[in-house]
């Protein structure tokens, strides 16, 4: 028999127990890291995490090693055994924290593993077993270094897990083949943009960019809604064909992103965004080498376990809280990976500034109002009703909508400022496409400072422009043109396919009708509710022609027309008036009728088939594919 060992032995013992528990609880963050793909900011950024994941770990692990010393002296295998299976509760309960709060947005189905804690409790539970396999082999040294070196191998896996999605084989373009940049500007009414006519706010960036290249003076967004307007732009399909009609819903696999296409063409491609609603694992990383999209309550930290089980926790109890971060910072880190690309890049950089509560940075903050908002002398501000609670801080006590007003055209300039700074950064030949995702009702039509419930002109008109010098020439483009043509317009100017797109070329595409839709949302909780997510019912559709906007309401079948001639802000409805001349009532008509077979596409993700006579209107509109290739026509027939 031998002698128990001392206090000390064993408190050293137990300490090289929970160094390898660290070691152990990394292993853990990095599978996790893979499987999440949050670890894209390339190398650097991968030791970065590593050294704080590791600090982290240890403190974990540290605290179960203390938490042992408190054991009473029993033989040193019970005690370390007991101290093993507390490490392995312990990272199995904070992983079941965080699946009980992940809380999905409506439709949202979870990525793969995340909130899964049989699958949390095999990774964990084999993580522990190898790393008591490892304390087993080197016990005989029984020494904190061997224990180091063990904690540097799961760093080192880690760091290797950072790194492979990055570099990945592609081909090489010939030399002249241009950059690609996409900028989507959240919540920009296009009225609010100098090259709109807009005297007032200062967006000089958009503007110099319109007057080297291509404006599009009539374009719509296809959701007032920043996911589902997004997922249309990079798939080339409307939330009619791919089904993303609210915030979190994923975007299916069936439709490839434009960074899919141009990664497998070979272009290097890195996205950087702005808001937790474009979070990369709804899908709208697919085909980046790089998405950043960490912005939580511990920048940098997105990636590790604890900061994203507190912002979860924090999202929990407050559904409303935004995740967001300024387009400086985006910008920042856009320039950043820019700078280090050697090969023709693909970006797109988001910014989410415009998105209410406007709290513009300074000096913006005071670049339109000077007076004092607070004054009780003003009574504009009782007129307004109906706010969403997110900007209801930031409102307090505010008695001038003046200010209000001046806040968002402040967060406006200063998103253009960020788009000035990013332009001046990137080389000539780079193919730019700027676009809003959506406008913002400051009133009209009764809402004040939101958007996504409805489809007019103030919440769909958006600023659209792109240059590329020396290969497209300035002009503006007036034909209708809506966000489900800006991927198209990029691989068509490129010379590559829009297989499984519906958008066309906005360039040459000659649209004659813009669509967008508006999805209920109530309505649709409870259909999510009662199982019968099926069958999404639509709130409003629009159509847009080059001079008049024609909404159609669901809810009670009537139509408004707008005639934006006389009208530009598409504040009156006239279609009492136009259904009394023929023209304007054939044109009515017509509308109508396009856009009930608009309405009727859902079926598509019910399950249900066309009928022969909804698949042929649809085929015309391009909203689907045709099920044969088109015949050549018959001899002396007009094609
Ligand atoms: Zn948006």
């Amino acid at each position: 028999m031998t002698a128990p060992p001392g206090r000390l032995q064993l408190a050293r013992d137990r300490l090289v127990f929970a160094v390898l528990g660290a070691a152990a609880f990394g292993a853990v963050e990095a599978a996790h890291s893979v499987a999440m793909s949050h670890l894209a900011l390339g190398m650097g950024w991968s030791l970065l995490l590593i050294g704080i994941g590791a600090g982290a770990a240890g403190v974990i692990g540290l605290g179960v090693g203390v938490a042992s010393l408190a054991l009473p002296g029993r033989p040193v295998g019970r005690a370390r055994w007991a101290a093993f299976l507390a490490g392995i509760v312990a990272v199995f309960a904070v992983y079941l924290f965080v699946a009980l709060f992940t809380d999905p947005p409506p439709f949202q189905k979870p990525p793969p593993l995340h909130g899964s804690p049989l699958a949390w409790l095999g990774l964990t539970g084999a993580a522990g077993v190898a790393a008591l396999g490892l304390y087993q082999a080197v016990r005989g040294a029984k020494n904190v270094a061997t224990a180091a070196i063990c904690l540097a191998a799961a760093g080192g896996v880690w760091a290797w897990s950072g790194s492979v999605a990055i570099g990945a084989d592609r081909p090489s373009l010939p030399a002249g083949t241009p950059n690609v940049l996409l900028v989507t500007l959240d919540t920009t009414r296009a009225d609010h943009v100098g090259a709109y006519g807009n005297t007032t706010v200062d967006t000089r960036s958009f503007d110099a960019l319109a007057r080297e290249g291509v404006l599009f003076s009539n374009a719509s967004a296809v959701a007032a809604v920043t996911g589902p307007s997004h997922a249309a732009m990079l798939t080339g399909t409307g939330p009619w064909v791919n089904g993303v009609l609210l915030n979190g819903i994923p975007i299916p696999e069936q439709h490839r992103l434009l960074s899919e296409r141009l990664r497998e063409a070979g272009w290097s491609t890195g996205a950087f965004v702005s808001a937790y609603v474009l979070e990369g694992s709804l899908g709208f990383s697919r085909g980046f080498d790089v998405y950043d999209d960490d912005f939580g309550l511990m920048p940098g930290l997105a990636a590790l376990l604890v900061p994203r089980a507190i912002t979860m926790a924090h999202r929990h109890a407050d559904p409303d809280w935004i995740l967001e971060r300024r387009g400086g910072e985006t910008v920042d880190h856009a320039e950043a990976w820019i700078a280090g690309q050697s090969a023709p890049w693909f970006a797109w950089v988001h910014l989410f500034d415009a998105h209410g509560p406007y709290l513009p940075p300074p000096p913006w903050d005071t670049q339109y109002y000077a007076a004092d908002p607070r004054d009780p002398a003003h009574t504009s501000m009782q007129a307004v009703h109906g706010i969403a609670s997110y900007l209801l801080p930031s409102l307090k006590g505010i008695t001038d909508l003046n200010y209000v007003l001046a806040q968002y055209a402040g967060e406006i300039s200063y998103a253009d400022s960020q788009l000035g700074r990013l332009l001046e950064s990137i080389p000539e030949n780079t193919l730019v496409v700027v676009i809003g995702d959506h406008g913002e009702s400051l009133g009209e039509h009764d809402v004040w400072f939101n958007h996504g419930d409805d489809v007019y002109e103030t919440s769909v008109h958006v600023p659209f422009a792109m240059r590329w010098p020396g290969r497209i020439a300035s002009g503006v483009v007036t034909h209708p043109v809506e966000g489900t043509d800006v991927a198209p317009t990029i691989l068509g100017e490129l010379g590559l396919p829009t297989t499984g797109m519906t958008g066309v070329n906005a360039l040459t595409g000659n649209r004659t009708l813009a669509s967008s839709m508006c999805f209920d949302r109530d309505t649709n909780l409870a259909e999510r509710k009662a199982g019968r997510i099926s069958q999404p019912k639509w709130r409003l559709g629009a159509l847009r022609s080059e001079s008049a906007r024609w909404v159609h309401r669901e809810i009670d079948g009537r139509g408004e027309f707008f005639d934006l001639g006389a009208d530009p802000g598409g504040l009156s409805d006239v279609a009492g008036a136009w259904g009394l001349e023929p023209e304007g009532a054939g044109q009515l008509q017509t509308l109508r009728e396009t856009t009930s077979v608009l309405f009727l596409s859902d079926s598509s993700h019910s399950g249900q088939e066309h009928s022969p006579e909804e698949r042929a209107k649809l085929e015309a509109l391009g909203y689907l594919e045709p099920l044969e290739p088109l015949q050549a026509p018959k001899p002396g027939t007009t094609p």
